[in-house]
């Protein structure tokens, strides 16, 4: 077994670099059954500056395991927050289940793997848990169904060779993410990246779903791009096109958050899912005759003209609403879940579905929210993130 070391850049917010002597080996399952969705692919996705989790090591079917942390460090991949002893205490382990891999194959190469860790770092049997040992979620999901087996396994297992390769950390990796071609049938998080400038340079419709899959909408983009950048018209992006993307992106004047409340005639699915929050209507984040229905009652009851349209009057209405919800207390992942009208406020606008409790997922949408915001990535609703959300 080759383990390579591709460490997550140290500037990371998934990279929170708190130092961890481990305990526990926590077993995980990617839950991506994508084809291609292997080890080096989530070698890649675990890279991403925006990317809100980490954890230490992915398996797949082949002999090269990929280590994203040093072991000696903590991950975000237990779900049981800043102090919760899954991500203190524990070396995650994530299990490839792509459907173009062999899950067998790479279950036993987890089994070499934590055979390896528990002797390196002397972490008894009985401190392998899956990763519902910590919080109760259904992972890793295929191998909890046969647990007991996979333990019993792993307890008769033998050793094997294991040798480390470390890959040389590129100084300027977060700059330049993309040095492959992207082009038409391309996937992944550079797509995604790709067609979100894409659509910030007006080339792909606002309305456009940055879906990671490079499409023939993608390509049309990019030709209409390169045209006007005066580069090589092959609807194929290079350094070139990825260069000349970026300056004129640096160009572009952004247009403050809260004008664009108000002029733009398609709300993002946030305002929209706010928006059927305070109107309470059923929180989808699409504008359909359902909400535009208790818009008009929410419009009748507060003496706005009633046509069902969010104007400048109505959401100003809603924003006043919100302005009334006033930072309480500082939200987090607590056992038993904290509840309340403030969570169901943070659920409506991360788009998590609403039933008032602080469980793992609102905590996995607020990492997200803040590792995409700046903000210091604790999982935990406190002041800053609060203000962010909602001003
Ligand atoms: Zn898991």
């Amino acid at each position: 077994m080759i383990i390579k070391q591709d460490f997550i850049p140290e500037t990371n917010a998934n990279r929170p670099r708190t130092k961890m002597s481990p305990r526990f080996i926590t077993v995980h399952e990617t839950a991506n059954r994508r084809n291609g969705a292997n080890a080096q692919m989530h070698a890649r996705y675990v890279k991403n500056p925006t990317t809100p989790v980490s954890w230490h090591y992915t398996v797949d079917n082949h002999e090269m395991v990929f280590q994203h942390l040093p072991v000696d460090e903590i991950g975000w991949h237990a779900g049981d927050g800043g102090s919760g002893r899954g991500n203190r205490e524990s070396i995650g382990i994530e299990i490839c289940v792509n459907s173009d891999g062999d899950f067998i194959k790479a279950m036993e190469n987890a089994i070499a793997l934590i055979r390896f860790l528990m002797k390196e770092h002397s972490i008894p049997l009985g401190q392998v848990v899956p990763h519902q040992y910590w919080t109760g979620k259904n992972c890793p999901a295929t191998l909890l169904k046969t647990w007991d087996f996979f333990k019993e396994t792993l307890k008769n297992s033998v050793e094997t060779d294991v040798r480390i390769v470390t890959q040389i950390e590129e100084k300027n990796s977060t700059k330049h993410p993309t040095s492959f071609l992207l082009k038409k049938g391309s996937q992944g998080e550079a797509v995604r990246q790709l067609q979100e400038n894409l659509i910030k340079a007006g080339e792909l419709h606002h309305h456009f779903v940055a879906s990671g899959h490079f499409d023939l909408e993608t390509e049309r983009a990019v030709r209409s791009f390169q045209k006007k950048a005066e580069l090589k018209v092959d609807g194929i992006v290079g350094s070139h096109t990825q260069a000349a993307l970026k300056e004129i992106l640096k160009k572009q004047p952004q247009p403050t958050p809260k004008k664009q409340k108000f002029t733009k005639k398609i709300m993002s699915g946030k305002d929209v899912r706010y928006i059927q929050f305070v109107v309470g209507a059923k929180v989808d984040g699409v504008f359909g005759k359902e909400t535009k229905e208790k818009v008009k009652v929410y419009q009748k009851k507060h003496g706005l003209t009633v046509d069902g349209i969010v104007g400048p009057k109505t959401w100003g209405k809603i924003d006043q609403l919100a302005k009334k919800t006033v930072y309480k207390r500082p939200l987090s992942l607590k056992s038993p879940y904290m509840n309340g009208e403030d969570i169901k406020m943070v659920q409506a606008y991360l788009g998590v579905i609403m039933d008032g409790l602080y469980g793992p997922n609102t905590e996995r949408a607020v990492r997200h929210y803040q590792a995409t915001h700046k903000l210091v990535v604790d999982g935990i609703v406190g002041p800053k993130t609060w203000t962010q959300l909602f001003s």
